[in-house]
């Protein structure tokens, strides 16, 4: 088995980034597990020192906390760590960005950007739904019409993410994390307090409208309009330790309601990821079983 993945790490939106001595997590912020099957993994990546529970209360909106005893997990050293972890033991290509998917001779051939071509009996594919249905097209695969029309209907949010390295401590209150849940801002979390970040490092995410406002501006107005916005932010970005990263597919509007889907009438493709069964991390990582169940 082969995994390609176009990043230059595994992960994908399991996405930490340094920036100067700050690491910040860019994508996901923490997952939560409602299944004993992801519990289990879970208590693995624990014992393995990849995952560690960051808080255990619900965020409200006006910031104050209530208690429900339910463990937001996090990635030790960022959420990135468990990826990398779960790809250690298998054969992957980073930065392979494949361009193309089609069928030649009952088999699938993939194309990437270099002209590297792949030959496989059977695919599982998870990126974004989007992307997938342009790598079919770029390799003039028929999808059966049903298959096309469910798939055609995912769509997803975007999300616009700043991240600062910052002069001094955030402000934020414990366990250095906000959640106004809507617009200007959906997140704000402070990489310091979440332990994975050696000095003070703010991750802040846009709500999904201002996402969509904000998409075609500057990096310059993005920052200046997201800062300006959190509340009680007690100290300023250090300059060149700010980036912008705009996620197009963020996260899915409406979730297939299969874990993962058999294409009909090809050799075996699987499509899996967060738009099939169940949205977030632990969506994810069930479609992925969900995939390995019927390519088996
Ligand atoms: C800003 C943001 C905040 C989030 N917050 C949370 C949160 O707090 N909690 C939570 O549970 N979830 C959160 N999520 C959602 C969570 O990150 C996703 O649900 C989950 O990581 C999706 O995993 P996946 O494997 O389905 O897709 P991805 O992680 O997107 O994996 C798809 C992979 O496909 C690769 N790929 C795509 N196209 C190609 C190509 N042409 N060639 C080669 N490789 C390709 C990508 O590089 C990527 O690695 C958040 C997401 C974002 C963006």
């Amino acid at each position: 088995m082969l995994v390609v993945d176009k990043g230059r790490g595994v992960g994908g939106r399991l996405a930490t980034r340094r920036i100067g001595d700050g690491v910040f997590d860019h994508g996901a912020q923490f997952f939560t597990s409602a299944e004993p099957e992801f519990d289990t993994e879970v208590a693995t990546w624990v014992d393995a020192g990849v995952a560690a529970q960051w808080f255990d209360t619900r965020l409200e909106p006006d910031g104050s906390l209530v208690t429900d005893g339910h463990p937001r997990w996090r990635g030790t050293n960022g959420m990135s760590g468990i990826a990398k972890h779960l790809a250690a033991s298998l054969d992957v290509r980073t930065g392979c960005r494949l361009v193309s998917l089609a069928v030649d001779n009952g088999a699938w051939t993939a194309v990437d950007s270099d002209d590297g071509v792949i030959r496989a009996e059977s695919i599982v594919v998870t990126a974004p739904v989007p992307q997938t249905l342009a790598l079919f097209d770029a390799g003039a695969v028929g999808l059966d019409a049903n298959d096309r029309r469910d798939l055609d209907a995912v769509d997803y949010h975007p999300c616009i993410a700043v991240l600062a390295l910052l002069d001094g401590p955030s402000g934020l209150p414990t366990p250095g994390a906000l959640r106004p849940a809507g617009e200007p801002l959906d997140w704000v979390a402070d990489n310091q307090m979440k332990g994975i970040s050696p000095v003070p490092a703010l991750t802040v995410h846009a709500g999904t409208a201002t996402s969509r406002a904000l998409w075609d501006a500057s990096d310059d107005v993005v920052v200046e309009q997201l800062l300006a916005a959190v509340p009680g932010l007690a100290s300023g970005p250090i300059a060149g330790g700010v980036q912008v990263q705009r996620w197009l597919y963020a996260r899915p509007v409406e979730c297939r309601p299969e874990a993962a889907r058999l294409l009909f009438g090809l050799p075996a493709a699987v499509l899996a990821g967060d738009a099939f069964g169940g949205a977030r991390v632990p969506g994810a990582a069930a479609s992925g079983n969900a995939a390995a169940a019927l390519l088996l």
